[in-house]
C-alpha cells in the first residue's frame, strides 16, 4: 500500500489538490486560531499598505500550511511565488527568486529547515531590511553586489518548529501552529470535497472517513478517493458507511485510522521492545523507516492520540496501544 503521507507521490494527484484547494478564509474550514490572527495582521497590512510581517507555519505534513500560504496570498490580493527548501541550493538560486518579487508579494518556501545554511544568511537582510548583499564572479573578478529588494512576505513552512535555526526563526514576525483537524471539521471537509467530486456520501460515511484520517486533510481526501472507486465497483455508487468500512479495511487503515506503518510501529515497540523505552532512531532501523519520517509524520499523530508517550529514556507504547492491538498489558 502506498504511504499515506508522502508528498512525493503525489506528483499525479497534484492537480487534483489544486482544484481541492481553498481560496480565501471564508472557504478554509478549520485551523481557526491562526485564521483569527492571521485575519487580523492581514487587515492591519492593507490599511497600512505595507507587506505582511513574515509568517512561520509548522505542524505534519498535509495540514493545509501549502493551502493557508495561497489563502494569505490571496486575501492580500498579491501574487504567490513557491518555492522548497531543497530546492534553492546556492546562494543565487535565492537572489534570483527574491529578485522577480513585486512589491508586497507572498514568497512561499516549503520544508524551509532542509535550505543549506549558505543560503539561510543571505535570507536574514533580505527579511530583515530586505535588501542582499552577494558575491558574483570568482577569484580575481568577484565583487559585492548590494542589490535593494521590494518589501516582501516570506512564508515558511516547516515540520517542526525546533528545526529551525534561532537567527531564522527570529525574523518571522507571526507564527501559526497547525493542528490535527477536529473530527466535525474533517467531516465538513470531505463533504466539501465529495461535492467537487460529485460523490454522492451519507454524513455518517464523511464521519467515519474523518475519523479515520489522522486529522489530516490531505489523507481524508485520498482515502475519499479510494473509498470512491470502491463504491462504484463493488456497489451502486453510494458511499455508505457500510461500503467505507469495507474499503478502509482493505487499505489497511484501521478503526483509529492508523495505518499499516503506525500498525508496524506499535507492534515492534510491544513485541521486540517490551513496550518500551525504546530510542527513535533504533525503531526506524527496525521498521525500515527514516527516522525523519517516523519523528514528522508518525509519531506525533500517536502521541496526539494517546499511542506513544516520549519519556527521557526513550518512546513507551501505552495501555491504549497495547489494548488497540489485541495484547495483554503487563500489570508490573
Ligand atoms: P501541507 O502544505 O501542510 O502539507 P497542503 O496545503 O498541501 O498541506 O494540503 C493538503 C491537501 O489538503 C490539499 O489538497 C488541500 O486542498 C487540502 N486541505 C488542507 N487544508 C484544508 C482545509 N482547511 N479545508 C479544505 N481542504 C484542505
Amino acid at each position: 500500500m502506498n504511504n499515506l503521507l508522502d508528498k512525493q507521490q503525489l506528483s499525479g494527484e497534484e492537480a487534483v489538490e489544486r482544484t481541492l484547494r481553498p481560496q480565501y478564509f471564508r472557504e478554509y474550514i478549520g485551523q481557526d486560531k491562526v485564521k483569527e490572527q492571521l485575519e487580523i495582521f492581514i487587515k492591519a497590512a492593507k490599511l497600512r499598505d505595507e507587506a505582511l510581517d513574515h509568517v512561520l507555519l509548522f505542524g505534519p505534513p498535509g495540514l493545509g500550511k501549502t493551502t493557508m500560504a495561497a489563502v494569505i496570498a490571496n486575501e492580500l490580493g498579491v501574487n504567490l511565488k513557491q518555492t522548497s527548501g531543497p530546492v534553492i541550493e546556492k546562494p543565487g538560486d535565492l537572489v534570483a527568486i527574491l529578485n522577480d518579487l513585486e512589491p508586497g508579494d507572498v514568497l512561499f518556501i516549503d520544508e524551509i529547515h532542509r535550505m543549506p545554511m549558505v543560503v539561510e544568511e543571505v535570507l536574514y537582510s533580505a527579511m530583515e531590511d530586505f535588501y542582499v548583499d552577494i558575491m558574483i564572479g570568482q577569484g580575481e573578478n568577484s565583487r559585492a553586489v548590494h542589490l535593494e529588494l521590494p518589501p516582501f512576505t516570506l512564508i515558511g513552512a516547516t515540520t517542526r518548529a525546533g528545526m529551525l535555526s534561532n537567527p531564522l526563526r527570529a525574523r518571522f514576525g507571526i507564527s501559526g501552529h497547525m493542528e490535527y483537524y477536529a473530527l466535525e471539521d474533517l467531516t465538513e471537509i470531505v463533504e466539501r470535497t465529495a461535492d467537487i467530486f460529485e460523490a454522492d456520501i451519507t454524513h455518517e460515511a464523511a464521519q467515519q472517513l474523518a475519523r479515520r484520517s489522522r486529522g489530516t486533510p490531505r489523507i481524508a481526501n485520498r482515502l475519499l478517493k479510494r473509498v470512491r472507486d470502491f463504491a462504484q465497483i463493488m456497489g451502486d455508487g453510494q458511499i455508505d458507511d457500510q461500503v467505507t468500512d469495507k474499503a478502509l479495511t482493505m487499505l489497511d487503515v484501521d478503526q483509529e485510522g492508523l495505518d499499516y506503518v503506525d500498525q508496524k510501529i506499535l507492534r515492534t515497540m510491544i513485541e521486540v521492545y517490551r513496550g518500551g523505552p525504546v530510542g527513535l532512531g533504533t525503531l526506524a532501523v527496525n521498521i525500515a523507516e527514516e527516522r525523519e519520517t517516523v519523528e514528522d509524520m508518525y509519531e506525533p499523530y500517536l502521541i496526539q492520540q494517546g499511542f506513544i508517550i516520549r519519556t527521557k529514556s526513550g518512546r513507551v507504547a501505552t495501555q491504549k496501544a497495547y489494548e488497540h492491538l489485541g495484547y495483554p498489558y503487563p500489570q508490573t
